[in-house]
């Protein structure tokens, strides 16, 4: 007999990781209800009602504000690959794993890519972006707000009106900071951004929201494909301007997401549901509200950690509020203080990648868990830990500098 292995029954681990984090319980609770057909005028209006919550959440007024089924990266591709034309240039703005992957992506694309960078640990200065724009001309700016693997936060403010006096389109990565830091669409002037459920809005990962201009759906529609057979004839773009992608294509998942309700995928009942709570839990709680609440959360553990003689990564002028890389003190184990924070303690805190794996942890304060009893509980268990692998943190230190910050 083919084992059935045991019913699912693992410990509520505490994620303190740069994402995924915690579910709220009002969003697992929404993700159980229920399956409704995809056309059914409740699940249409559910439709329409998680268009209108996250132009709340992007602080936008475009039409085109929605989700697209798949993890954020999802949202990344539908953006890029809507937009770019082979042959396209694009600006990419780096200083992260992120903003690798944007260039990866747009080249995949086959667009050309210029990039602007800055070294890990460090944003782009605003006038560089200036002086590639006005170099290249690109179709588009690309560019991460949070790159979670650096834990910096770019300065968005400038580059919108840069974007528009040179004729090039905005797109921005918000994956780790919507709903946590302010991600202020229409004022940024920004064209496109997208993000994911599972770091500050609390969900899990599989959906993606997206928020487009009009300017920017205005180019992805002329790139429509018509199937044939299917909408009759005529708007079909010419060859080396068809979107790529059936699945991201924005054009046909724009028409589904319309009162035409075209056909293209089965939207995801359980993770439109997620993301309706998810914006549901922000408007209510409020957003400068809830920026205060990640930036306490996130102060009192820089203020823990530092009270426990650990350096933070980075520029920190420019940290993220939600995310905080640590060095990892000399002659510890790097691996065994992720795992015994897990077994011991079951909170999971997040590696690095790239230059800075076995260099640096990095801890997140997102969602539910940008609340005091999880930082407290996270700087316990470290300064426990680190005592163990032989750091000797002042007792009680990192505790009592985080309590300070929340009292
Ligand atoms: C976490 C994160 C992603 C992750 O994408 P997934 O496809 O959801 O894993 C993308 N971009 C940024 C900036 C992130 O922080």
């Amino acid at each position: 007999m083919t084992e059935t292995f045991h019913e699912l029954d693992h410990p509520a681990r505490l994620l303190m990781g740069p994402g995924p984090i915690n579910v709220h319980p009002r969003v697992l609770r929404a993700m159980s209800v229920q399956l409704l057909g995809q056309f059914d005028p409740e699940f249409t209006g559910y439709m329409n009602e998680v268009m209108a919550l996250y132009r709340g959440v992007f602080q936008t007024k475009n039409r085109w504000t929605f989700t697209i089924d798949g993890t954020s990266r999802a949202g990344i591709e539908a953006a890029l690959v809507s937009t770019l034309c082979p042959g396209d240039d694009v600006v990419v703005v780096n200083a992260g794993r992120f903003g690798l992957l944007l260039a990866e992506i747009a080249e995949r694309c086959d667009a050309k890519v210029t990039f602007v960078e800055a070294p890990w640990g460090t944003v782009v200065d605003p006038q560089a972006v200036e002086d590639a724009v006005k170099r290249v001309r690109p179709r588009l700016v690309a560019c991460v707000h949070g790159d979670t693997s650096t834990t910096m936060a770019q300065p968005l403010d400038e580059i919108g009106a840069i974007c528009r006096a040179h004729g090039a389109l905005m797109y921005v990565d918000a994956t780790a900071t919507l709903s946590g830091m302010d991600v202020p669409v229409d004022a940024w002037g920004a064209d496109i951004v997208t993000a994911g459920l599972q770091k500050c809005l609390g969900g899990p990962s599989g959906s993606a929201p997206i928020t487009i201009s009009d300017q920017a759906a205005e180019h992805i529609f002329s790139r429509r494909h018509v199937e044939k057979g299917l909408a009759g004839t005529g708007g079909a773009a010419g060859a080396g301007r068809r979107i790529a992608s059936n699945y991201f294509d924005l054009a046909m998942i724009m028409d589904y997401w319309s009162e035409k309700r075209l056909n293209h995928h089965t939207e995801c009942a359980p993770m439109l549901f997620a993301a309706r709570e998810c914006a549901r839990l922000v408007l209510e709680e409020g957003l400068a509200a809830r920026f205060e609440r990640h930036a306490k959360a996130g102060a009192a553990m820089t203020a823990g950690l530092e009270a426990m003689g650990l350096s933070i990564y980075g520029d920190k002028a420019h940290k993220m509020t939600n995310v905080t890389g640590i060095w990892a003190p000399e002659g510890v184990d790097y691996d065994r203080v992720k795992v015994r924070m897990r077994t011991d303690f079951e909170i999971e805190i997040g590696s690095a990648f790239g230059p800075l794996t076995g260099k640096i942890w990095r801890i997140g304060t997102m969602g539910v868990n940008a609340r005091k009893h999880a930082v407290l509980q996270t700087l316990a268990a470290l300064e426990a830990v680190l005592r163990w692998e032989g750091f000797q943190a002042p007792a009680g230190a990192g505790v009592d500098a985080a309590a300070k910050v929340f009292a």
